[in-house]
Protein backbone atom coordinates (compact mmCIF):
# COMPACT_ATOMS: atom_id res chain seq x y z
CA UNK A 1 0.00 0.00 0.00
CA UNK A 2 1.68 3.31 -0.52
CA UNK A 3 2.30 5.44 2.75
CA UNK A 4 -0.03 8.14 1.58
CA UNK A 5 -2.75 5.98 1.02
CA UNK A 6 -5.54 7.86 2.81
CA UNK A 7 -7.25 4.83 4.25
CA UNK A 8 -6.19 1.75 6.44
CA UNK A 9 -6.88 -1.41 4.50
CA UNK A 10 -9.68 -2.41 6.94
CA UNK A 11 -11.81 0.43 5.82
CA UNK A 12 -10.49 0.27 2.52
CA UNK A 13 -12.47 -2.97 2.05
CA UNK A 14 -15.25 -1.58 3.87
CA UNK A 15 -15.50 1.08 1.83
CA UNK A 16 -15.14 -1.46 -1.47
CA UNK A 17 -17.78 -3.48 -0.10
CA UNK A 18 -20.30 -0.37 0.04
CA UNK A 19 -19.19 0.20 -3.72
CA UNK A 20 -19.99 -2.61 -4.62
CA UNK A 21 -23.56 -2.30 -3.23
CA UNK A 22 -23.96 0.76 -5.00
CA UNK A 23 -22.83 -0.82 -8.05
CA UNK A 24 -25.23 -4.08 -7.22
CA UNK A 25 -27.94 -1.22 -6.83
CA UNK A 26 -26.91 0.38 -9.63
CA UNK A 27 -26.99 -2.49 -12.17
CA UNK A 28 -29.76 -2.19 -14.56
CA UNK A 29 -32.03 -5.63 -13.62
CA UNK A 30 -31.53 -7.65 -17.09
CA UNK A 31 -27.57 -7.39 -15.99
CA UNK A 32 -28.15 -8.29 -12.52
CA UNK A 33 -30.02 -11.05 -13.31
CA UNK A 34 -27.74 -12.68 -15.42
CA UNK A 35 -25.10 -15.50 -14.23
CA UNK A 36 -21.78 -14.75 -15.45
CA UNK A 37 -20.68 -16.62 -18.40
CA UNK A 38 -18.22 -19.52 -16.98
CA UNK A 39 -15.32 -19.93 -18.99
CA UNK A 40 -13.38 -21.81 -16.29
CA UNK A 41 -10.29 -23.34 -17.04
CA UNK A 42 -10.14 -27.00 -15.96
CA UNK A 43 -6.68 -27.96 -16.14
CA UNK A 44 -5.97 -31.15 -18.45
CA UNK A 45 -3.77 -33.19 -20.68
CA UNK A 46 -6.27 -34.05 -23.61
CA UNK A 47 -8.25 -31.07 -24.07
CA UNK A 48 -11.38 -31.88 -26.17
CA UNK A 49 -13.94 -29.10 -24.97
CA UNK A 50 -14.01 -25.98 -26.57
CA UNK A 51 -14.35 -26.85 -30.65
CA UNK A 52 -10.63 -25.49 -31.13
CA UNK A 53 -8.43 -26.73 -33.88
CA UNK A 54 -6.16 -29.69 -32.85
CA UNK A 55 -3.09 -27.85 -34.95
CA UNK A 56 -1.64 -24.11 -34.29
CA UNK A 57 -0.43 -22.15 -37.55
CA UNK A 58 3.36 -21.16 -37.44
CA UNK A 59 2.76 -18.53 -40.33
CA UNK A 60 6.01 -16.21 -40.12
CA UNK A 61 7.79 -13.61 -38.36
CA UNK A 62 5.85 -10.48 -37.18
CA UNK A 63 6.40 -7.30 -38.63
CA UNK A 64 4.35 -5.02 -36.36
CA UNK A 65 4.85 -1.00 -35.62
CA UNK A 66 3.78 -1.88 -32.34
CA UNK A 67 3.65 2.22 -31.60
CA UNK A 68 1.00 2.56 -34.24
CA UNK A 69 -2.77 2.08 -33.88
CA UNK A 70 -3.78 -1.01 -35.79
CA UNK A 71 -5.79 -0.32 -39.17
CA UNK A 72 -9.09 0.48 -38.06
CA UNK A 73 -10.52 -0.45 -41.03
CA UNK A 74 -8.65 -3.91 -41.47
CA UNK A 75 -8.55 -3.30 -44.90
CA UNK A 76 -6.03 -6.10 -46.13
CA UNK A 77 -7.86 -8.69 -44.03
CA UNK A 78 -10.71 -7.67 -45.40
CA UNK A 79 -10.05 -7.16 -49.25
CA UNK A 80 -7.91 -10.63 -48.81
CA UNK A 81 -10.88 -12.36 -47.31
CA UNK A 82 -13.49 -10.81 -50.02
CA UNK A 83 -11.78 -12.22 -52.46
CA UNK A 84 -11.78 -15.49 -50.77
CA UNK A 85 -15.30 -15.98 -50.22
CA UNK A 86 -15.59 -14.24 -53.78
CA UNK A 87 -18.02 -10.72 -52.32
CA UNK A 88 -16.73 -7.01 -52.37
CA UNK A 89 -14.45 -5.69 -49.64
CA UNK A 90 -17.71 -3.67 -48.38
CA UNK A 91 -19.95 -6.64 -47.92
CA UNK A 92 -17.43 -7.52 -44.99
CA UNK A 93 -17.11 -6.40 -41.34
CA UNK A 94 -15.10 -8.07 -38.96
CA UNK A 95 -15.29 -8.46 -35.00
CA UNK A 96 -13.13 -9.42 -31.92
CA UNK A 97 -14.07 -13.13 -32.60
CA UNK A 98 -17.51 -13.66 -34.54
CA UNK A 99 -18.83 -13.18 -30.79
CA UNK A 100 -18.72 -9.27 -31.41
CA UNK A 101 -20.11 -9.41 -34.32
CA UNK A 102 -22.95 -10.32 -32.87
CA UNK A 103 -23.05 -8.47 -30.38
CA UNK A 104 -22.64 -5.38 -33.00
CA UNK A 105 -26.07 -6.95 -34.71
CA UNK A 106 -27.77 -7.18 -31.55
CA UNK A 107 -26.70 -3.58 -30.41
CA UNK A 108 -27.61 -2.37 -33.82
CA UNK A 109 -30.68 -4.27 -34.62
CA UNK A 110 -32.49 -5.19 -31.45
CA UNK A 111 -34.67 -7.71 -30.41
CA UNK A 112 -36.91 -9.83 -30.47
CA UNK A 113 -33.75 -12.52 -31.19
CA UNK A 114 -35.01 -15.80 -31.99
CA UNK A 115 -32.83 -18.89 -32.26
CA UNK A 116 -33.34 -22.40 -32.20
CA UNK A 117 -32.20 -24.55 -28.96
CA UNK A 118 -29.77 -25.95 -28.40
CA UNK A 119 -26.97 -24.03 -30.00
CA UNK A 120 -24.51 -21.51 -29.85
CA UNK A 121 -25.22 -19.58 -26.52
CA UNK A 122 -23.88 -16.48 -27.25
CA UNK A 123 -26.76 -15.31 -29.07
CA UNK A 124 -29.10 -15.50 -25.94
CA UNK A 125 -26.47 -14.18 -23.38
CA UNK A 126 -25.76 -11.22 -25.82
CA UNK A 127 -29.20 -10.49 -26.16
CA UNK A 128 -29.70 -10.70 -22.61
CA UNK A 129 -27.16 -8.38 -22.10
CA UNK A 130 -28.75 -5.99 -23.98
CA UNK A 131 -32.22 -5.99 -22.62
CA UNK A 132 -33.14 -7.44 -25.66
CA UNK A 133 -36.06 -10.29 -26.18
CA UNK A 134 -35.13 -13.88 -27.02
CA UNK A 135 -37.36 -16.50 -28.49
CA UNK A 136 -35.66 -19.31 -28.28
CA UNK A 137 -37.31 -22.13 -30.08
CA UNK A 138 -36.43 -25.90 -29.38
CA UNK A 139 -35.63 -28.31 -32.17
CA UNK A 140 -37.79 -31.04 -33.04
CA UNK A 141 -36.35 -35.20 -32.43
CA UNK A 142 -34.30 -35.18 -34.81
CA UNK A 143 -32.12 -32.23 -33.62
CA UNK A 144 -33.23 -30.51 -37.12
CA UNK A 145 -35.60 -27.23 -37.28
CA UNK A 146 -38.82 -27.50 -36.17
CA UNK A 147 -40.24 -26.20 -39.20
CA UNK A 148 -43.87 -25.58 -38.26
CA UNK A 149 -42.63 -24.20 -34.28
CA UNK A 150 -40.26 -21.73 -36.02
CA UNK A 151 -42.87 -20.35 -38.85
CA UNK A 152 -45.75 -20.10 -35.74
CA UNK A 153 -43.17 -18.05 -33.76
CA UNK A 154 -41.53 -15.67 -36.65
CA UNK A 155 -45.12 -14.67 -37.06
CA UNK A 156 -46.14 -14.49 -33.69
CA UNK A 157 -42.41 -12.39 -32.55
CA UNK A 158 -41.84 -11.06 -35.99
CA UNK A 159 -38.03 -10.77 -34.79
CA UNK A 160 -35.69 -8.66 -35.72
CA UNK A 161 -33.02 -10.88 -35.59
CA UNK A 162 -32.78 -14.66 -36.32
CA UNK A 163 -29.48 -16.73 -35.55
CA UNK A 164 -28.78 -20.39 -37.59
CA UNK A 165 -26.15 -22.05 -36.40
CA UNK A 166 -25.43 -24.51 -39.03
CA UNK A 167 -23.35 -27.07 -38.97
CA UNK A 168 -25.12 -26.80 -35.21
CA UNK A 169 -22.95 -26.30 -32.28
CA UNK A 170 -23.44 -28.73 -30.15
CA UNK A 171 -25.34 -30.84 -32.27
CA UNK A 172 -23.38 -30.95 -35.34
CA UNK A 173 -25.98 -31.14 -38.41
CA UNK A 174 -26.68 -29.02 -40.90
CA UNK A 175 -29.99 -27.56 -40.80
CA UNK A 176 -32.76 -28.65 -43.29
CA UNK A 177 -31.93 -26.51 -46.17
CA UNK A 178 -35.40 -26.04 -47.29
CA UNK A 179 -36.67 -25.04 -43.98
CA UNK A 180 -33.76 -22.77 -43.99
CA UNK A 181 -35.43 -21.00 -47.30
CA UNK A 182 -38.61 -21.06 -45.86
CA UNK A 183 -37.47 -19.02 -42.47
CA UNK A 184 -35.26 -16.23 -44.90
CA UNK A 185 -38.33 -16.01 -46.98
CA UNK A 186 -41.14 -15.33 -44.17
CA UNK A 187 -39.09 -13.38 -42.24
CA UNK A 188 -39.10 -9.51 -42.04
CA UNK A 189 -36.08 -9.21 -40.10
CA UNK A 190 -32.52 -10.05 -40.89
CA UNK A 191 -31.51 -13.78 -40.92
CA UNK A 192 -27.93 -14.92 -40.10
CA UNK A 193 -26.72 -18.65 -40.61
CA UNK A 194 -23.80 -18.84 -38.82
CA UNK A 195 -21.34 -20.66 -40.77
CA UNK A 196 -18.53 -21.31 -38.09
CA UNK A 197 -18.17 -24.97 -38.69
CA UNK A 198 -18.83 -24.60 -42.76
CA UNK A 199 -15.18 -25.78 -43.81
CA UNK A 200 -15.67 -28.82 -42.19
CA UNK A 201 -19.02 -29.80 -43.78
CA UNK A 202 -19.89 -31.63 -46.61
CA UNK A 203 -22.65 -28.54 -47.54
CA UNK A 204 -21.48 -25.60 -49.55
CA UNK A 205 -21.43 -22.38 -47.99
CA UNK A 206 -24.80 -20.27 -48.53
CA UNK A 207 -22.63 -17.28 -49.03
CA UNK A 208 -24.25 -17.28 -52.96
CA UNK A 209 -28.02 -16.97 -51.60
CA UNK A 210 -27.47 -13.85 -50.70
CA UNK A 211 -28.02 -12.96 -54.29
CA UNK A 212 -31.78 -13.71 -54.15
CA UNK A 213 -32.23 -13.34 -50.02
CA UNK A 214 -31.22 -9.47 -48.80
CA UNK A 215 -32.19 -10.31 -45.56
CA UNK A 216 -29.41 -12.75 -45.46
CA UNK A 217 -26.02 -12.29 -43.82
CA UNK A 218 -23.50 -14.95 -43.12
CA UNK A 219 -21.07 -14.71 -40.19
CA UNK A 220 -17.90 -16.45 -40.26
CA UNK A 221 -14.81 -16.85 -37.92
CA UNK A 222 -10.95 -18.12 -38.18
CA UNK A 223 -11.60 -19.89 -33.88
CA UNK A 224 -12.41 -23.63 -35.39
CA UNK A 225 -9.81 -23.41 -38.04
CA UNK A 226 -6.74 -23.41 -36.09
CA UNK A 227 -6.37 -19.10 -35.30
CA UNK A 228 -8.94 -18.85 -32.36
CA UNK A 229 -6.41 -17.36 -30.46
CA UNK A 230 -6.43 -14.33 -32.62
CA UNK A 231 -10.04 -13.02 -32.06
CA UNK A 232 -11.01 -12.62 -35.68
CA UNK A 233 -14.37 -13.10 -37.04
CA UNK A 234 -16.95 -11.84 -39.82
CA UNK A 235 -19.78 -10.89 -41.12
CA UNK A 236 -20.63 -11.25 -44.63
CA UNK A 237 -24.06 -9.17 -46.37
CA UNK A 238 -25.29 -6.48 -47.94
CA UNK A 239 -22.82 -3.51 -48.29
CA UNK A 240 -25.99 -1.09 -46.24
CA UNK A 241 -26.22 -3.30 -43.72
CA UNK A 242 -22.17 -3.70 -43.04
CA UNK A 243 -22.21 0.38 -43.15
CA UNK A 244 -24.75 0.31 -40.21
CA UNK A 245 -23.22 -2.35 -38.49
CA UNK A 246 -19.88 0.00 -38.96
CA UNK A 247 -21.67 2.38 -36.81
CA UNK A 248 -21.35 0.28 -33.62
CA UNK A 249 -17.97 -1.02 -34.35
CA UNK A 250 -15.35 0.47 -31.79
CA UNK A 251 -12.41 1.53 -34.02
CA UNK A 252 -9.70 -0.95 -33.22
CA UNK A 253 -11.95 -3.63 -32.61
CA UNK A 254 -9.50 -6.35 -34.28
CA UNK A 255 -5.75 -5.47 -33.32
CA UNK A 256 -2.45 -5.26 -35.58
CA UNK A 257 -1.29 -8.53 -34.32
CA UNK A 258 -4.33 -10.41 -35.14
CA UNK A 259 -4.41 -8.47 -38.43
CA UNK A 260 -0.94 -9.55 -39.63
CA UNK A 261 -1.17 -13.33 -38.41
CA UNK A 262 -4.66 -14.02 -39.79
CA UNK A 263 -3.70 -12.15 -43.31
CA UNK A 264 0.16 -14.27 -43.03
CA UNK A 265 -2.26 -17.94 -42.10
CA UNK A 266 -4.64 -17.26 -44.81
CA UNK A 267 -2.01 -16.33 -47.57
CA UNK A 268 -0.47 -19.66 -46.79
CA UNK A 269 -3.59 -21.15 -46.80
CA UNK A 270 -2.23 -24.54 -47.52
CA UNK A 271 -1.82 -25.28 -43.82
CA UNK A 272 -5.55 -24.52 -43.10
CA UNK A 273 -6.77 -26.79 -45.66
CA UNK A 274 -4.36 -29.67 -44.82
CA UNK A 275 -5.55 -28.80 -41.08
CA UNK A 276 -9.05 -29.61 -41.81
CA UNK A 277 -8.87 -32.45 -44.04
CA UNK A 278 -6.68 -34.16 -41.26
CA UNK A 279 -9.69 -33.31 -38.85
CA UNK A 280 -12.40 -34.27 -41.26
CA UNK A 281 -10.70 -37.78 -41.60
CA UNK A 282 -10.40 -38.13 -37.84
CA UNK A 283 -13.83 -37.47 -37.50
CA UNK A 284 -14.40 -40.34 -39.28
CA UNK A 285 -12.06 -42.63 -37.31
CA UNK A 286 -13.64 -41.51 -33.93
CA UNK A 287 -17.34 -41.85 -34.96
CA UNK A 288 -17.02 -45.68 -36.24
CA UNK A 289 -14.74 -46.37 -33.20
CA UNK A 290 -17.40 -44.83 -30.90
CA UNK A 291 -20.22 -46.65 -32.89
CA UNK A 292 -18.65 -49.69 -30.91
CA UNK A 293 -18.53 -48.87 -27.60
CA UNK A 294 -21.40 -50.11 -25.41
CA UNK A 295 -23.90 -47.57 -24.17
CA UNK A 296 -22.59 -44.88 -26.56
CA UNK A 297 -25.40 -43.32 -29.38
CA UNK A 298 -22.91 -41.07 -31.72
CA UNK A 299 -24.67 -38.45 -33.68
CA UNK A 300 -23.35 -37.77 -37.46
CA UNK A 301 -21.28 -35.02 -37.61
CA UNK A 302 -20.66 -31.95 -40.21
CA UNK A 303 -18.07 -30.31 -38.03
CA UNK A 304 -15.02 -30.66 -35.15
CA UNK A 305 -16.42 -31.92 -32.75
CA UNK A 306 -19.29 -35.22 -31.93
CA UNK A 307 -22.11 -35.06 -29.71
CA UNK A 308 -22.61 -38.16 -27.92
CA UNK A 309 -25.59 -39.73 -25.77
CA UNK A 310 -25.22 -42.09 -22.96
CA UNK A 311 -26.23 -42.90 -19.67
CA UNK A 312 -24.40 -41.77 -16.58
CA UNK A 313 -22.93 -38.53 -18.91
CA UNK A 314 -22.08 -36.90 -15.96
CA UNK A 315 -20.09 -39.40 -14.16
CA UNK A 316 -18.86 -40.46 -17.67
CA UNK A 317 -17.20 -37.16 -18.13
CA UNK A 318 -15.47 -36.63 -14.66
CA UNK A 319 -14.17 -40.51 -15.56
CA UNK A 320 -12.70 -39.13 -18.19
CA UNK A 321 -11.62 -35.85 -16.59
CA UNK A 322 -9.40 -38.26 -14.24
CA UNK A 323 -7.80 -39.45 -16.89
CA UNK A 324 -6.53 -36.66 -18.13
CA UNK A 325 -8.99 -36.19 -21.03
CA UNK A 326 -11.36 -32.77 -21.06
CA UNK A 327 -14.61 -32.82 -22.69
CA UNK A 328 -17.64 -30.61 -22.74
CA UNK A 329 -20.44 -31.44 -20.73
CA UNK A 330 -23.73 -30.69 -22.58
CA UNK A 331 -26.30 -32.22 -19.89
CA UNK A 332 -27.72 -28.94 -19.12
CA UNK A 333 -28.74 -28.32 -22.66
CA UNK A 334 -29.26 -31.92 -23.54
CA UNK A 335 -29.91 -34.88 -21.25
CA UNK A 336 -27.20 -37.43 -21.44
CA UNK A 337 -25.17 -35.84 -23.54
CA UNK A 338 -21.47 -34.64 -23.92
CA UNK A 339 -19.86 -32.97 -26.91
CA UNK A 340 -16.05 -34.50 -28.16
CA UNK A 341 -13.70 -32.07 -30.06
CA UNK A 342 -11.83 -33.59 -33.25
CA UNK A 343 -8.34 -33.36 -31.67
CA UNK A 344 -4.74 -34.78 -32.65
CA UNK A 345 -4.86 -38.79 -34.26
CA UNK A 346 -3.11 -39.81 -30.95
CA UNK A 347 -5.38 -37.58 -28.81
CA UNK A 348 -8.41 -39.49 -30.88
CA UNK A 349 -6.76 -43.00 -30.04
CA UNK A 350 -6.49 -41.95 -26.38
CA UNK A 351 -9.83 -40.94 -25.77
CA UNK A 352 -11.58 -43.94 -27.88
CA UNK A 353 -9.21 -46.30 -25.64
CA UNK A 354 -10.21 -44.82 -22.71
CA UNK A 355 -14.03 -45.07 -23.06
CA UNK A 356 -13.62 -48.50 -23.82
CA UNK A 357 -12.26 -49.21 -20.98
CA UNK A 358 -14.53 -47.16 -18.94
CA UNK A 359 -17.61 -48.38 -20.76
CA UNK A 360 -16.78 -52.23 -20.70
CA UNK A 361 -15.73 -54.69 -23.58
CA UNK A 362 -16.57 -53.16 -27.19
CA UNK A 363 -19.83 -54.87 -28.79
C1 LIG B 1 -17.38 -21.00 -31.54
C2 LIG B 1 -18.55 -20.41 -32.22
C3 LIG B 1 -18.60 -19.05 -32.54
C4 LIG B 1 -17.66 -18.06 -31.93
O1 LIG B 1 -16.57 -17.83 -32.56
P1 LIG B 1 -15.54 -16.68 -32.19
O2 LIG B 1 -15.22 -16.13 -33.52
O3 LIG B 1 -14.42 -17.38 -31.53
O4 LIG B 1 -16.19 -15.66 -31.28
C5 LIG B 1 -19.68 -18.57 -33.27
N1 LIG B 1 -20.67 -19.38 -33.63
C6 LIG B 1 -20.68 -20.68 -33.31
C7 LIG B 1 -21.81 -21.53 -33.74
C8 LIG B 1 -19.62 -21.24 -32.58
O5 LIG B 1 -19.66 -22.53 -32.22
Amino acid sequence: MHPNFPFSVHWTLVFVKLMIQVFNELTRPNIRQMKPYSAVEIPCRVKLDANEAPYGLVPGLLEVETNRYPDPEARELRHHLAQTLNVGTENIILGNGSDEVIYHLITALGGPVLYPTPTFVMYGIIAQTLAEATVPVPLDDNLDLNAAAMTEAIKRHNPRLIFLSSPNNPTGNNFDYETMLEILRLSRGIVIIDEAYQPYSTRPSVIPLMARYNNLYVMRTLSKVGLAALRVGLLIGAADGIAELNKVRLPYNVNALSQRLALAALRDGGLIEHNIKTVITERQRLFEGLAHINNITTYPSEANFILIKTNNAKTLHQRLLKNGILVKDMTSALEDCLRITIGKPEENTEILSALEEIKGAKL
